[in-house]
């Protein structure tokens, strides 16, 4: 058990039951873990909220000195972190790198940004109320409970906890199961910068997230299934407490005829197969123009038979052993569908790695179209024109990224897709550019984090209304009389009426 779980569950009264993260490549036990009990998640909460009242009483630049020092501290230790997620989840070394880089931009963004964003501002009041000054700011709700996937340990949940933080509220995290550690080490970093426990970390299976979803937070952030996060918002309504929901995708990449057909093949691969296909945003399906679909699957094909999965590999193993049934059922079903495997296949589900699987001619009812596949795999279809690509690519529940490849239509194709983020002629780069907000529609949820939205997300707009002189018109008053009622419809017609040009 790690000292910060220790600490906190000697703070809480710990129970004995306990469980471990294993290392997905060989198996070995990584870390054993407290399984928090509901009375012990309410304690995290409680204790959350003591440290939610210091927080928000201090500045925006005190805030901003201790994130700062809490950066400087995993900078510092950064190979440890990389370690833990290498050995919890099985990524390369270098995709543990480029995650936990990412992440510790994310709190840099969050930090340097709160301010601007958040503190209190003038807004115009408008012509009729002229007499008043108008303002508003964005208050903490409080305490955030902060749920997490194992997919991307690190910048996933920092994506809520680092808004969450910066805006001024304390957070009670509850990272996977398959990732215990990862969080466990997020928070150690943070006490020991801090000297305070504004970031706690509650571990355990399932129940420990439900529990939490009980525990009186002011808000959950959930990020995982999409069905999880129906479980989530349903245990919410109960004491509607506010909710974001980062789901599932099924994000497509659409290749224009005029498109960079080497550079989109590339990104394609990389976007489908990089971190085992575990990406929420990843590349599950391709839509080519029909001139450049051959050009486009012969560089596609030959780039994959290069790539491997393995110890050795570019691409590390399946993180979750259930998901390697999802990924077999989808290749499944589209070979009995019709479909083929241009690279890999079913034989490329083994017992803990997938080689990369191109698969083509797969009918768009198949499950490997329709839903999350979650695996190095992606199916290549050919299309008509822009016109189809883009009524196929919105042809699913889910809508959290998409890519578009184009030299002169990338942005009339991308603003017609029905996706929270759209990269063009480039693969996911919306999620390292912190001040783009980060999120979906339909399955895939709602709210955001990142950017000035993922600020404002972890708060409440507080407006004010200040009267700076006695109006002409006072409208508030049981004083009024016909005539102050007669020239406030004489003003709304100034200001309104059809001759009106504002
Ligand atoms: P899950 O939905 O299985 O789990 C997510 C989290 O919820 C885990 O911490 C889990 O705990 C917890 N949990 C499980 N049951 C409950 C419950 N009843 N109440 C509250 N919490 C609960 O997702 P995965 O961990 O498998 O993550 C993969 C999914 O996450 C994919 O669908 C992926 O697309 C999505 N994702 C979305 C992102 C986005 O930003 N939109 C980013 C990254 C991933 P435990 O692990 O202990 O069961």
């Amino acid at each position: 058990m790690s000292p910060t779980s220790q600490a906190a569950a000697s703070r809480r009264g710990h129970t004995a039951a306990t469980f471990d993260s294993l290392d997905p490549a060989t198996g070995e036990v990584v870390g054993t873990h407290p399984v928090h009990t509901e009375e012990e998640v309410r304690a995290a909460v409680d204790l959350a909220r003591t440290e939610a009242a210091w927080w928000a009483g201090l500045s925006f630049t005190g805030r901003k000195r201790h994130l700062t020092a809490w950066k400087a501290a995993m900078v510092q230790r950064l190979p440890e972190l990389i370690e833990m997620v290498h050995r919890e989840t099985g990524k390369p070394l270098g995709d543990a790198t480029l995650e936990a880089g990412l992440a510790i931009e994310h709190i840099g963004w969050a930090a340097g940004h709160a301010r601007r964003v958040l503190a209190r501002r003038k807004v115009s009041p408008g012509l009729l109320m002229a007499h008043q000054s108008a303002s508003v700011a964005y208050k903490p709700l409080g305490v955030i409970g902060v749920i997490g996937p194992w997919n991307y340990p690190v910048f996933t949940p920092l994506g809520s906890i680092a808004y969450a933080l910066a805006a001024g509220n304390a957070v009670v995290f509850k990272p996977s199961e398959y990732t215990p550690g990862v969080g466990v080490w997020l928070a150690e970093r943070f006490e020991e910068a801090v000297g305070r426990p504004v970031l706690q970390v509650v571990t355990g299976l399932g129940a420990t997230g439900a529990a939490l979803c009980h525990a009186g937070a002011d808000k959950i952030a959930f990020t995982g299934s999409t069905a999880t996060g129906k479980k989530v918002m349903a245990a919410c309504a109960e004491t509607l407490t506010p909710v974001v929901i980062e789901a599932g995708g099924k994000d497509a990449v659409i290749v224009d005829a005029d498109a960079d057909i080497p550079v989109a093949a590339d990104a394609a691969l990389w976007g489908a197969c990089s971190n085992a296909g575990q990406t929420c945003i990843g590349v599950e399906r391709v839509y080519v123009h029909e001139q450049v679909y051959d050009e486009f699957v012969d560089a596609l094909t030959t780039k994959a038979a290069r790539l491997h999965a393995g110890a050795d590999g570019k691409i590390g193993p399946i993180t979750m052993p259930s998901q390697l049934h999802v990924i077999r059922r989808h290749v499944q079903d589209a070979l009995d569908k019709g479909g083929r495997a241009v690279v890999g296949g079913l034989d490329a589900v083994g017992e803990r790695y997938v080689q990369p699987t191109i698969l083509v001619d797969v009918p768009e009812n198949s499950l490997a179209v329709q839903e999350e596949t979650f695996g190095p795999t992606m199916t290549v279809a050919k299309v008509r024109d822009m016109d189809e690509a883009i009524e196929l690519t919105n042809a699913t529940a889910y809508g959290l990224g998409s890519t578009v490849f184009s030299k002169r239509h990338g942005m009339t194709v991308a603003e017609r897709i029905r996706s929270g983020m759209s990269a063009v002629n480039g693969v996911i780069s919306f999620a390292g550019i912190p001040s783009l907000p980060f999120g979906g529609v339909g399955d895939s949820g709602f709210g955001r984090i990142h950017g000035p939205d993922g600020l404002k997300e972890f708060t409440y707009a507080k407006a004010i209304a200040r009267q700076r002189f006695r109006p002409m018109l006072t409208l508030t008053t049981f004083d009024r009389t016909e005539k102050t009622d007669r020239l406030f419809t004489r003003v709304i017609g100034l200001l309104h009426g059809p001759r009106t040009r504002r």
